[in-house]
């Protein structure tokens, strides 16, 4: 390099190739001995080979294999890797059932990147999107790989071009297991496998962030519900979206005995794996929401949030802008839970 320029033999140079199914991918990656990844859209690993972070001699593009883009609903979902940010925020179904991968693909980086980044892209490589990471957990999705191993699961016995593809891993596995997602150096994500949803269940995934839309995000908390509830709520949904004190909204909620069944809570940071808060489930599980529960619940939440601290948020920051994310995803979770066919509204105050 001489000043600022770059000579051209200090660029990094690669091949492209571009297989048109998963046993041409899987063979190719196979065979090659020199550094070499898959590469979906592209948004995080092309600014890395730029700024010579990394330097492979092969790219192994995973856009011109067929079923990777596709969303397909059956008892519950099947996310293709290639499916981009785009489609999965603009997809109705997801939208109404899966809500918080709505909220979370809907509100990622630019309408650009989210045209371009996918599902696959954002939780492979060293550093996942704690946003996609933490809002696929809340749904505990099988994570479908392509490979060479002998298939391990119903859906592994799909064929294509031929070639059996392979195994399949709970995503917490997937996720939590080590710095690198635990694929082999063939291996790619095929798809996730979202199973169906309960009856009266709602999620919500709410975050805060220093510098709207562009940034990697400082905390963020997913919440999945599923409540009961005896009363016929149908026309009360007005009155609950006009509430804006939370005291209010919990104390209707006692009066109404609404109810949780189950509930899922998590708290995301950067680069770290989501928390989950297992206490504070079961502070709420088999009980009508009130003022008491709720209060009860941040308490435990609070309590058992690691002291992290970081260059991003202090401690003590952390916890107030925990609180406040897990007041709002709650709420959030449980109006969705109670009025699925209500119009989500990412842009409510709550
Ligand atoms: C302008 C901009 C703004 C952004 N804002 C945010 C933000 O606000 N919050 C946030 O969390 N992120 C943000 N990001 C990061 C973004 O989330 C990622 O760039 C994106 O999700 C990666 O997806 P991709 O398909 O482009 O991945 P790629 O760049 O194609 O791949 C990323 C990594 O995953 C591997 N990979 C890709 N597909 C597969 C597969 N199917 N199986 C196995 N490995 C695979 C690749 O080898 C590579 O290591 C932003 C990015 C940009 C460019």
């Amino acid at each position: 390099m001489k000043g600022n320029i770059i000579e051209e033999d200090e660029l990094s140079t690669y091949e492209l190739h571009t297989p048109r199914n998963i046993k041409e991918a899987v063979e190719l990656m196979s065979r090659i001995d020199e550094e070499a990844y898959y590469i979906s859209g592209g948004t995080k690993l092309i600014p890395l080979i730029s700024q010579n972070k990394v330097a492979p001699k092969h790219l192994i593009s995973l856009k011109d294999v067929p079923d990777l883009g596709s969303i397909k609903r059956e008892k519950g979902l099947r996310l293709g890797s290639g499916v981009t940010l785009f489609d999965v925020a603009r997809d109705e179904f997801i939208r109404l059932r899966y809500t918080a991968l709505f909220d979370a693909a809907n509100e990622l980086g630019s309408r650009e990147t989210r045209k371009i980044a996918t599902l696959g892209g954002s939780i492979c490589g060293a550093v996942p999107s704690m946003h996609l990471v933490c809002s696929l957990l809340l749904f505990d999705p099988d994570v479908a790989i392509a490979g060479m191993d002998p298939p391990t699961h119903q859906y592994g016995t799909g064929v294509q071009g031929g070639f059996l593809y392979g195994r399949f891993m709970g995503i917490e596995k997937f996720i939590l297991d080590g710095e690198q997602p635990p694929l082999k150096k063939q291996e790619f994500v095929k798809e996730f496998v979202l199973p169906p949803l309960w009856e009266k269940t709602g999620s919500a995934y709410v975050k805060v962030s220093q510098k709207k839309a562009k940034d990697l995000g400082l905390l963020a908390a997913g919440v999945r519900m599923r409540v009961s509830v005896d009363e016929d709520l149908s026309q009360s949904r007005n009155a609950f979206a006009g509430m804006s004190d939370m005291s209010d909204i919990f104390f209707a909620l006692e009066n109404w005995k609404v109810k949780c069944e189950e509930s899922l809570i998590l708290l995301a940071r950067p680069s770290e794996p989501p928390m989950r808060f297992r206490n504070a489930e079961d502070t709420l599980k088999g009980n009508v929401f009130c003022p008491r529960a709720f209060e009860e619940v941040l308490g435990t939440v609070l309590a058992d949030m690691a002291p992290v601290t970081g260059t991003t948020a202090e401690t003590w920051y952390r916890k107030e802008i925990a609180k406040i994310l897990v007041s709002r995803a709650l709420v959030k979770a449980i109006d969705r839970a109670l009025w699925p066919d209500q119009k989500v509204r990412p842009e409510s105050s709550w």
